[in-house]
């Protein structure tokens, strides 16, 4: 089968289709999205060498559970041990044994065919198109701070950042509170938000309270810097951003406020899935432009531009 193959260098290559382990399915990748994170690899995050990609919707071709066969999926990207202390303390996505799907220890999406277990595939509802669903993944990151915090609709929220994961994650705080407003730098960026009705506002300009709760999404190193200008004392600071460089912060700030700075990584697909079949969180605008897999080195040089959004590989 063909697949994006990251060595140091990106190149398509013909590699043997993968067989599934016990207790995995074998799906037919029909949509993968790239993300920051394969933008990251490639600059050397994670030390990472395989087939990139995590973000997909498949159709499961191989699998013990008959009920899955022929079904659109999406799957959950940690595959964890399901037998160390943190695996039996429910906390799967941070199992030290875990492969974590194009990312850690396991061949990704950007590919025919992929393998994943039974037990992290979720079925896609008919009403979501191939598009959306592959959007679940990230999404999910954004319900994560939902799980997290559980805010209330009068909290103030800021969320710093207009990229695509700024951009889901500020949808999806808007469901919880209309006091969320969107700190970017790019006009055209922020107005795709305020087309579905959401207040945005240039980071450079913000005059406003400071807020109950600051979302960290910018990409950028100083961005925690940013986010501990914005937070009222006593406040959560979510953390989303994962720079490949380390950063330093301004510690003293966090401490005499009483900060709260809470790390945030992958979270439920179910509501994630769910949004996106009621339609109250909306990706198409942020679909920039999709790209064949033979094309997977042009759409990652796209992917990388400032001007680009989300860019979709097509199977
Ligand atoms: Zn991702
Ligand atoms: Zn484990």
């Amino acid at each position: 089968m063909k697949a994006l193959y990251y060595d140091g260098t990106l190149s398509i290559r013909e590699v043997p289709e993968p067989s599934p382990a016990p207790g995995e399915a074998l799906i037919r990748v029909l949509i993968a999205g790239i993300c920051n994170t394969d933008l990251e690899i490639i600059r050397g995050y994670m030390g990472f060498q395989g087939i990139l990609g995590h973000e997909f919707v498949g159709i499961v071709e191989k699998a013990a559970n008959p009920y899955l066969l022929g079904k659109r999926v999406v799957g959950e990207i940690n595959c964890p041990c399901g037998n160390c202390r943190f695996c039996r303390m429910e906390m799967p996505g941070h199992c030290p044994e875990r492969s974590v799907l194009g990312i850690s220890g396991r061949p990704g999406a950007f590919a025919e065919y992929l393998c994943l277990p039974e037990a992290n595939l979720h079925l896609v509802p008919d009403s979501v198109s191939d598009d959306a669903a592959s959007f679940t993944e990230p999404l999910a990151a954004a319900f994560r701070i939902i799980d997290q915090l559980s805010p209330s609709s009068e909290d103030q929220i800021i969320v710093l950042g207009d990229g695509k994961l700024a951009q889901l994650i500020t949808q999806t705080m808007w469901l919880h509170s209309k006091h969320t407003v969107c700190l970017g730098k790019h006009d055209w960026k922020l107005s795709l938000l305020r087309d579905l009705g959401i207040s945005t506002q240039h980071f450079g300009t913000y005059q406003g309270d400071m807020a109950d709760v600051v979302i960290e999404a910018t990409g950028r190193p100083e961005g925690l810097n940013h986010a501990l200008r914005l937070i009222r004392p006593e406040g959560t600071i979510i953390l989303k951003t994962t720079c490949h460089d380390n950063s330093s912060f301004d510690a003293a700030r966090a401490v005499v406020n009483e900060i709260r700075i809470q790390g945030s990584r992958c979270g439920p697909f179910r509501p994630a899935l769910e949004a996106l079949a009621l339609g109250t969180v909306e990706v198409h605008p942020l679909i920039t432009e999709v790209f064949s897999l033979e094309e997977g080195l042009q759409a990652f040089e796209r992917a990388a531009r400032p001007e680009t959004m989300k860019i979709l590989l097509q199977l």
